[in-house]
C-alpha cells in the first residue's frame, strides 16, 4: 500500500506535505516508514510538547481510557476539574472554558469579550475586535476574519464583520483605530505563523494603557506561545503582562486535541449557561494527558532547562553564516535566512534526518520541551550542515 496514493484518492488536498510518513516516534525522535530516525524540532507544530509518547503522558492517557473515555457536560468528570483547578494554578486565571483546539478557544474569547461589551453596554454594535496584521488565530470563519493577513481573506465570503486590523507594533494606528464601536483587542505576543515576531514592549504597553482608558478586553492568543514553548508558561510573563483573557491550545494536551479560553475574574462569569459550549470540550482522556504536561510544565526548573536549551540553541545558530536573524524566545525560533529559502533548507534538513517548520520566508524550529541536550547537539550539526 502507498499511503500517498490513498491520501490523495480520500484526503481532500488542503495541505502541503513533504512525503514522510511518520509511523511512530518516542521521545525528540521520530520514525519514519522508510525506518529512518527523525530529530523532531516542529514538535506537530508546537504540540508534542514532552516529545513523542513521554511515559507518564502515556500512562495517564491509557488509565483513564480504562476508566472513562467522555460523559459529555451534562455530568462533571473529575480529570476536566483537576485540570482546570490547576491551569487556574498556574496561570492566575479565574476560571476555564474546554474546547478542542485553537480555533475553538478563540472563536470562546471573541464570544466573550462581545458579550462582555454587551452585557455591560447593552449595544448590538460595541462589538469590533481589534487585531494585528501579520496575526494568525485559527481557519473557522471568525478566527481567519480575525486573522490580519489578507492572503487568508479569500474564496469564502461572506466573512464575519466585526475586525479592524492594525499594523505590529504601530502604536499610532492602535490609537487612531479604537472607536465608540471597538470592544476588544487580540493579539499574539509573539507571531506564530506570522514569522516568528515579537510584539515590542512599548506596543504591548500600549494595548494594555489603551485597553483600560477604552474599557476594552485584551485578548492574548498563546495556541503557539503558551505552556512553557517561550521559557515561561505564559509568553505575557515575559512583558509583565496578564490579559483578561488567554487562549491555549497547541502544546496544552500533550498531541490530544485541546483548547482552552481562560479568563479574568471580571470576565470569568460572562459566559452563562447555554451561551456556549462544546460536545468534547473536557473530554476526561484528553484531561488526563494534559494534567501530565502541566504537572511538568509548571515546574520552575523545567521553565529554566528550556530557557537554557534555548540560549544554546540560539548560540550554535548565530555562528552559521547563512543564518541572517534570529527572533523568538525559549524553544521557539524563526531564522531569517540568506543564500538557502526556508523551504530548501527544510527540505534538506529532512534529507540529513532532522524535521523543521517554516513560518511565513524563515525557518521555524519548535523542539520538544523536554529535548536532550544530545539530541539537541545532533540537531545542531544538520544545521551547521545546511545553514553554514
Ligand atoms: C495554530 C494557531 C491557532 C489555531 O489553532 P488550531 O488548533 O489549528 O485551530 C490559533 N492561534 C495561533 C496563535 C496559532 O498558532
Amino acid at each position: 500500500m502507498d499511503i500517498k496514493e490513498v491520501y490523495d484518492k480520500f484526503v481532500m488536498d488542503t495541505y502541503g506535505r513533504t512525503g514522510l510518513c511518520v509511523e511512530s516516534g518516542s521521545g525528540s525522535v521520530a520514525v519514519g516508514d522508510d525506518g529512518v530516525d527523525y530529530i523532531d524540532f516542529g514538535s506537530g507544530i508546537a504540540t508534542n510538547s514532552l516529545g513523542f509518547c513521554d511515559s507518564d503522558w502515556v500512562y495517564a492517557v491509557c488509565e483513564q481510557t480504562k476508566a472513562l473515555q467522555h460523559t459529555s457536560n451534562y455530568y462533571y468528570n473529575v480529570p476536566c476539574g483537576l485540570f482546570a483547578a490547576k491551569l487556574c494554578e498556574i496561570t492566575g486565571y479565574d476560571k476555564v472554558f474546554f474546547g478542542n483546539s485553537g480555533a475553538e478557544a478563540n472563536e470562546c474569547a471573541l464570544k466573550l469579550a462581545r458579550k462582555y461589551s454587551f452585557d455591560k453596554y447593552g449595544r448590538k454594535d460595541r462589538g469590533t475586535v481589534i487585531t494585528l496584521t501579520n496575526s494568525f488565530h485559527g481557519r473557522t470563519l471568525s478566527t481567519l476574519a480575525a486573522t490580519g493577513q489578507d492572503t487568508f481573506h479569500n474564496y469564502f465570503y461572506p466573512f464575519p464583520p466585526g475586525f479592524e486590523y492594525v499594523k505590529t507594533n504601530d502604536i499610532d494606528e492602535l490609537k487612531s483605530k479604537i472607536n465608540a464601536d471597538t470592544c476588544a483587542i487580540m493579539f499574539e505576543y509573539i507571531q506564530g505563523e506570522g514569522g516568528v515576531i515579537p510584539l515590542t514592549s512599548e506596543f504591548v504597553d500600549a494595548i494594555f494603557e489603551l485597553a483600560r482608558e477604552h474599557d476594552l478586553v485584551t485578548i492574548a492568543d498563546e495556541v503557539q506561545t503558551g505552556v512553557g514553548r517561550t521559557g515561561e508558561f505564559s509568553a505575557g510573563t515575559h512583558y509583565g503582562k496578564k490579559a483578561d483573557i488567554s487562549t491555549f491550545a497547541k502544546g496544552l494536551g500533550g498531541g490530544l486535541p485541546i483548547g482552552v479560553c481562560a479568563a479574568a475574574s471580571g470576565f470569568s462569569t460572562v459566559l452563562t449557561k447555554g451561551t456556549h459550549g462544546s460536545t468534547f470540550g473536557g473530554n476526561p482522556v484528553v484531561c488526563a494527558g494534559g494534567m501530565s504536561v502541566l504537572k511538568k510544565v509548571s515546574e520552575p526548573e523545567f521553565l529554566r532547562r528550556v530557557r537554557e536549551k534555548g540560549q544554546r540553541i540560539t548560540a550554535a545558530l548565530k555562528e552559521f553564516g547563512k543564518v541572517k536573524s534570529i527572533s523568538g524566545k525559549g524553544l521557539m525560533f524563526g531564522l531569517e535566512l540568506t543564500g538557502i529559502t526556508a523551504v530548501e533548507a527544510m527540505n534538506q534538513c529532512a534529507k540529513q534526518g532532522l524535521l523543521v517548520l517554516t513560518a511565513k520566508d524563515k525557518l521555524r524550529l519548535l523542539p520538544p520541551l523536554n529535548i536532550s541536550d544530545e539530541n539537541i547537539d545532533k540537531a545542531i550539526i544538520i544545521l551547521k550542515n545546511i545553514l553554514n
